[in-house]
């Protein structure tokens, strides 16, 4: 029976960690700002939104909220973040994606002050990850990082497999990895021989945004698995890129969809925020 690897608990954990640092911050008469800007009214983009203004009040740092109607225009928006780069009183921007397609979210990410970049997606932060310097990191790679950790999984000298190479996860997960001294491989859709590549790894990592793609025919005996994936099943439930129910009894860990990674998301966006302090006076 594999360890089922608890994304809530851990999440809680860190949450309750950074609740104490804010409290200390106060004390010092230091309060966190966390600019969100929702455009338009997907409902999906909604749900994070909400949730992450909640984890906001958990931990005690403030949000404000800026909700734009979808027909906004892209010089709009880019005017908006740069009434929030200049104000000193918020420390991190969020701007939830998807945007509308008539806007360009190269384009918007790169507006962002590279200090407030909370979602760590900003050109600089993303070199900065690559050449081990300080800057914030993508959220969901640097959650699956403390997955590891705090359930006492080692990844120094592991082979581990990526699967997908999106900016925001598949990507930095790699550098991530290579930074805890694994041994990566990335493969993506152009992979020849997926399973044989998969069957190589001690971790593996999906992220392809494919419904229980990954059965037991792509994983080692005894690996970790760590799915990414958000996706519906056919019964409009919640699942992920891995068929649970078939890859578990192969593995030694693995998360759940819900309840694995998705919290450790926004738990690391938290941490970002408190972090703007040391960054912020770099
Ligand atoms: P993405 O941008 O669509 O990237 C998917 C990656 O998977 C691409 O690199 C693609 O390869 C690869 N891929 C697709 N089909 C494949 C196949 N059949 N075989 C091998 N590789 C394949 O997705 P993403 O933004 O990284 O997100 C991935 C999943 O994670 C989605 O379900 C998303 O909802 C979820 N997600 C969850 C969280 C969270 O907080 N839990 C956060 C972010 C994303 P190519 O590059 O060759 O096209």
């Amino acid at each position: 029976m594999a360890v089922i690897i608890d994304g809530k608990k851990i999440s809680l954990q860190i949450k309750d960690e950074l609740k104490e640092k804010v409290e200390e911050l106060k004390k010092k008469g230091i309060m966190i700002t966390l600019a969100v800007i929702q455009v338009g009214d997907d409902p999906a983009s909604g749900v994070y939104v909400r949730n992450k203004k909640k984890g906001c009040e958990y931990i005690g740092i403030r949000s404000l909220s800026y909700e734009l109607s979808g027909g906004i225009s892209q010089q709009e928006l880019l005017d908006l973040i740069k009434e929030l780069n200049d104000k000193k009183e918020v420390n991190g921007i969020l701007v939830q994606l998807p945007l509308p397609a008539h806007i360009d979210e190269d384009a918007v990410i790169k507006s962002i002050d590279p200090a407030k970049d909370v979602d760590g997606f900003h050109p600089q932060n993303v070199g900065a990850l690559c050449i081990g310097q300080p800057g914030f990191v993508s959220c969901t790679p640097a959650g699956i990082i403390q997955l590891l950790k705090r359930s006492g999984i080692q990844i120094e000298g592991k082979e581990c497999v990526v699967l997908g190479r999106s900016n925001i996860v598949g990507k930095p997960m790699s550098l991530l990895l290579l930074k805890e001294n694994a041994t990566v491989t990335i493969a993506h859709s152009r992979t020849k021989n997926l399973k044989e590549v998969t069957r190589r790894a001690d971790i593996l990592i999906v992220a392809v945004g494919k419904r229980k793609m990954i059965t037991k025919e792509y994983i080692k005996e005894g690996a970790v698995v760590i799915d990414v994936g958000i996706n519906r099943d056919e019964n409009n439930k919640l699942c992920g890129d891995v068929d649970f129910g078939n890859v578990e009894p192969l593995c030694s860990a693995i998360t759940p969809v819900p309840g694995g990674v998705g919290p450790m998301t926004i738990a690391m966006l938290l941490h970002n925020c408190v972090e703007t302090v040391g960054l912020q006076s770099l």
